[in-house]
């Protein structure tokens, strides 16, 4: 049997972050569930749809074909072939994401690939809806969050070091709606599932947090 550490929480707070690191630590798969439907997005933006329109993105879904793969230890994310793993990082694409994962098409055509990797492999998968749907039987659940200016701060040092030009309430904008559109859609919404343990990661470094959840695990 597997061992499966289910990762959910709101945009930016660093959940993918400290599922590396754990994985790393534990010798485990990272899964980001995220990258997913991100490459979802990214194929509807390349090819035209528009992305507010339910019926036309739920057509496309049969032609598009997300795969993951491991080099080195870390997730490439493939579209129809392609590696999209880098442009599927821009802003734009997270955006596109929590629109097209609001659908019922988009969210089962990605269910099996999800589940079968939680099979086979002992994974910690990050996303929104791991532990309350994608993985309700997983071993640990961890719901990480931070408040929306904390995520927003570090979303705003991420893209500057990258040398991107970009505005701090802007970006706290963006974060907002996307939790209130990934907290209030019909189907598998954000929130923390009964059996999580809540970690609130906005006055913690990542030491921190990657250490409290290795106690969690130890237990
Ligand atoms: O985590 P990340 O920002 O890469 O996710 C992009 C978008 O994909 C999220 O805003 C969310 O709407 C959607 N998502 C989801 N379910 C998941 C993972 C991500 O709906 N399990």
């Amino acid at each position: 049997m597997s061992y499966n550490i289910a990762i959910d929480g709101p945009a930016g707070a660093g959940k993918s972050t400290i599922a590396k690191e754990l994985a790393r630590k534990l010798g485990f798969l990272y899964v980001d569930t995220g990258a997913m439907y991100r490459a979802m997005a990214c194929y509807c933006l390349r090819q035209g749809i528009d992305t507010a329109d339910e019926a036309a993105v739920s057509a496309a879904c049969p032609d598009i074909n997300v795969t993951l793969a491991y080099e080195d230890g870390s997730q490439k994310v493939y579209l129809n072939g392609e590696d999209v793993s880098t442009v599927i990082r821009q802003e734009q694409v997270g955006n596109a994401a929590s629109v097209v994962s609001t659908y019922a098409a988009v969210r089962v055509h990605l269910l099996d690939l999800q589940r079968d990797l939680a099979v086979k492999n002992d994974v910690i998968m990050d996303g929104r809806d791991i532990g309350t749907c994608v993985l309700p039987n997983a071993d640990l659940k961890i719901y990480l969050t931070a408040s929306a200016h904390t995520r927003a701060q570090r979303r705003y040092k991420e893209l500057t070091e990258k040398g991107q030009i970009c505005d701090l309430s802007d970006i706290e904008k963006d974060i907002e709606e996307r939790d209130y559109r990934d907290m209030h859609r019909e189907i598998a919404p954000l929130k923390v599932a009964e059996d999580a343990v809540t970690v609130d990661s906005s006055y913690m470094n990542i030491t921190e947090v990657v250490e409290s959840i290795l106690e969690l695990v130890k237990n």
